[in-house]
């Protein structure tokens, strides 16, 4: 197989409609001469990579790209969610499970290496790491979801318990964070 292009969808899926452009996945797109007729996508970390077969060319090329990009960006829809994203999903998610506690604000964070989020509940912001971008929506749902809980309640008490039980999946969320820090720890000792 061999690798033709790589290019930022920035420029290349200028037309897809939702998020900024800044914040679109990069997206790599591979030929194969193997290939006939299936082309697939995949995730690899914050990477969208396409294998495709070399034989399509022009507009059944672009259309089979676009609607495979398509595809796993609506699976992953935090991939290119800015702050603006995440301050309506986290309001969304207030008014679902916190009757409507609303920060005042949420951002992406570069700096977070050991926590996945953090709240300031005396300002009402929240942070969440920039690591989990690739993570299933229903995750970092689940970390918004915490950190909203702290704008309530600011320790890990029984009562914050409560709270955050409301969203049916925290525990999965547990143990997904678990098993990321695990994998992503291990990446760390390889390099
Ligand atoms: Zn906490």
């Amino acid at each position: 197989m061999k690798i033709v292009s790589k290019s930022n969808s920035s420029q290349r899926f200028k037309h897809l409609k939702t998020g900024s452009k800044e914040h679109y996945p990069e997206v790599e797109v591979r030929y194969s001469s193997r290939r006939r007729k299936t082309a697939s996508a995949s995730w690899e970390g914050e990477r969208i990579v396409l294998t495709v077969p070399a034989t399509l060319h022009g507009n059944d090329r672009a259309a089979v790209v676009d609607a495979l990009v398509q595809k796993l960006l609506s699976t992953r829809p935090y991939v290119r969610a800015s702050d603006d994203d995440l301050i309506l999903r986290a309001k969304e998610l207030a008014d679902q499970y916190l009757g409507g506690v609303y920060p005042t604000a949420v951002q992406w964070s570069k700096g977070q290496l050991k926590r996945w989020g953090s709240c300031t509940a005396a300002t009402g912001t929240i942070r969440i790491s920039e690591r989990l971008k690739a993570a299933p929506s229903w995750v970092i749902d689940g970390v918004l979801l915490h950190e909203l809980a702290h704008l309530i309640e600011p320790n890990h008490s029984e009562r914050f318990k409560v709270l955050t039980a409301k969203y049916p999946r925290m525990a999965e969320v547990q143990a997904f964070l678990e098993g990321f820090s695990l994998a992503t720890e291990q990446l760390r000792n390889k390099v």
